[in-house]
Formats: C-alpha cells, structure tokens, sequence
C-alpha cells in the first residue's frame, strides 16, 4: 500500500487553471483576464532591470533594506515594519504559515480572492467563507463569524472580483471588534487605484492586530517579477521573516520594484488612464445592457442574466480573440471580470459584447 500522502486539506485545494494568454485559432489575442497594467512597467523599472542583469551572478539581498527604504519613503512608513515577498501571494502563504495551523480558522468573504483559502489549507486550517451583501463586504457578518478559533481575517480592500470596496471607518470597527488573537489582512493589491487611500497603512502602523499586504503586480506593472509587500507591527514581521527564504526576491525584481515604486509620474499617468477608461467601460457595457459593480480597482465585474449567458458571452468573447475571466469558483457564475485595458482593449470589448448581445 502506498503510505505517501499529503497533509490533510491539500487535495482540497483545486489546481490554478488562470492565466491563458492565447487561444487557438486565433491571432491577436487581447488578454484581460489578470487585472495586468496594459501601458507596461515603466521605462525607468525597465531601465533598472538591465543593469541589474549584470550582477545576476551575486545572490541577491537578504534583507530587501534597499526596496524597504524606498517603500517606506515613497508611502511614508517605517522601514522595519515591512516585509517583501515574491508577490503578495508569499505573503499571504507566510501569514497562514505563521499563524494559523490545525483547528484554527481562517475567514475570508464570500467573493474574496481565492489564495486566501489555498494558504489556510496549506497550513491546514480552516477556511471559513462569510457572505458579502449585494457584493459588498459585510463587517457584522465576519464579526458574526470570528470566534475563539479564528486567527487570521482576509480582506481584500478594493476587493477581487467585486471591484467594490468598504470605507476606513467600517475597517476600523472590524480591526476593533475581532477577538484579541485574530489578525486582520487587509489586502491592498489594488489600493494605487483609489485616490486618496493608504490602504490601511495607517491603521496597521497604529493596531498591532491590522496587517496590510501591497503589491507591485498591478498599478506598477510588474506582474511577472513577483514582487509584493506586507506591512505591520515589528512583532509580526519579526516572525514573518523567520519563515521567509533568505533569497526570495531575485536581484532583477528587487531592482525593477524599486525603480517602479519611484517613478511616481509614470504610476499617477497610469493610475488616471485607468479611472478614464474603467468609467467609459463601465458605461459602454451598460449600454449595451450589461450592468457593472461599482468598481474602483482595474477591472469591472460585467453582470449577466444567467450562469449560461455568461458562459455564451465569455465562448463569443474567446472566438473573438479577447480573453476576460469567468469567476464562477466565487461564486459570481453569472458574471464577467474584465480587466481595463488600454483605449483600443476597452473598445474592442465594448464592441465584442454589443454584438454578442
Ligand atoms: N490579492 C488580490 C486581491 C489579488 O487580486 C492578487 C492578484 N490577483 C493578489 C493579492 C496577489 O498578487 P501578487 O501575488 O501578484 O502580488
């Protein structure tokens, strides 16, 4: 008898299936399917990139001081209370690694994004999923839910695949109303986008039962170096980095991330095109009947009649060379993500899904 097995919880966990970048048959090929900054990284993060190549024969830094400096200067925080990881995906993982192990939960919303309950059950936790009102998160349902067991509360502020998000008050009253050994994430991938919001930064600098994780994947347009961030208390950083590989970020994507996240006029210019776009997107679909959430990220969640319209829509999408995401594993079957592309993406789409409708 074969007595290899994996820990308890892991074959829970349904393999990744995102991320397909073609389609047969058919050229030109848009892909708005993974919330990408359709205008690229910028030229200085590009820049940085080549000169750092040079040096690929050294091991990376260890402690990321010089990125963490410039995070802190840019965002205005301190240094040692962050921690970067490859993607805020490792973040996420070192979070549930940490604190949280069996018999202990894990919540997350009812739309919330899917890592959440990949890292719970990899740590083997307990992944406990709480409703959302109308697509919108309900602090009194986590409250409700959050109990002795409960170590660690996701939240993802503007949310995926909601675009909707919940104002700094509301998370105040949900850092503050958690049972003292519950941690609160408050997952800031899409934070750039909304004018204006730290993100929680201020609130994880002041609570130490508030974290907020950030991420150099979407505004800054550095997908595919994996590069994210975690920001909190000295403590849960301390223990943060005890779990962390000493070289996890590769020189490349230390570099690129750093020139990115001081190259404040390329993010402004990208981070304005996408609220420009993402609004005229939003009402090209509606007026085509297609409703959309009130999103404040880089993406809109299109809204259909039935589970089968979208599906239909998604297939006419495809044949059409244009790729967007089915988000039926959160419980939206009837709906759409699409991610803002660039001027002639948003038109296509809006075109595509008029004549499919
Ligand atoms: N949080 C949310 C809400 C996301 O949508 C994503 C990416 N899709 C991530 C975290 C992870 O991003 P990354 O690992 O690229 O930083």
């Amino acid at each position: 008898m074969n007595q290899i097995a994996p820990q308890p919880g892991i074959m829970e966990i349904a393999l990744y299936q995102g991320g397909k970048a073609s389609v047969e048959g058919v050229s030109n090929v848009i892909k708005l399917s993974s919330n990408e900054n359709p205008f690229g990284p910028s030229e200085a993060a590009q820049e940085a990139v080549r000169r750092a190549a040079r040096e690929m024969h050294r091991y990376p830094s260890t402690d990321h001081a010089e990125l963490r400096a410039a995070i802190a200067e840019v965002h205005g925080l301190d240094a040692r209370q962050i921690i970067c990881g490859v993607g805020s995906d490792e973040i996420i993982h070192f979070l549930c690694q940490a604190y949280a192990g069996p018999g202990d939960e894990v919540i997350h919303t009812e739309h919330g994004f899917a890592m959440y309950r990949i890292s719970a059950l990899a740590a083997g936790a307990t992944p406990v999923e709480v409703p959302e009102q109308e697509r919108v998160t309900d602090v009194d349902a986590i409250l409700a839910a959050a109990g002795p067991k409960t170590k660690l509360v996701f939240l993802a502020n503007p949310n995926n695949p909601t675009g909707t998000m919940i104002g700094l008050a509301e998370i105040e009253r949900l850092a503050e109303g958690l049972p003292p050994q519950a941690i609160l994430v408050l997952d800031g991938a899409y934070a750039e986008y909304v004018e204006g919001y730290d993100g929680g930064a201020a609130l994880a600098g002041s609570r130490s039962n508030v974290v907020m994780t950030r991420t150099f994947s979407k505004l800054y347009g550095l997908g595919g170096m994996r590069v994210g961030w975690g920001y909190g208390s000295q403590e849960i950083i301390d223990v943060l980095n005890r779990i962390r590989g000493p070289f996890n970020l590769s020189t490349v994507a230390l570099a690129a991330a750093e020139a990115a996240i001081r190259d404040t006029a390329y993010v402004e210019r990208c981070r304005s095109e996408n609220t420009r776009l993402r609004n005229w997107l939003a009402e090209a679909l509606a007026e085509h009947g297609v409703p959309s959430d009130a999103s404040t990220a880089n993406f809109v969640l299109a809204r259909f009649g039935s589970p089968e319209e979208a599906a239909a829509c998604d297939a006419f999408l495809q044949s059409e060379g244009l790729i967007v995401r089915r988000v039926a594993g959160y419980n939206l079957p009837a709906a759409l993500r699409i991610t803002v592309g660039d001027e002639p993406s948003c038109r296509r789409v809006a075109h595509v899904i008029g004549r499919f409708k």
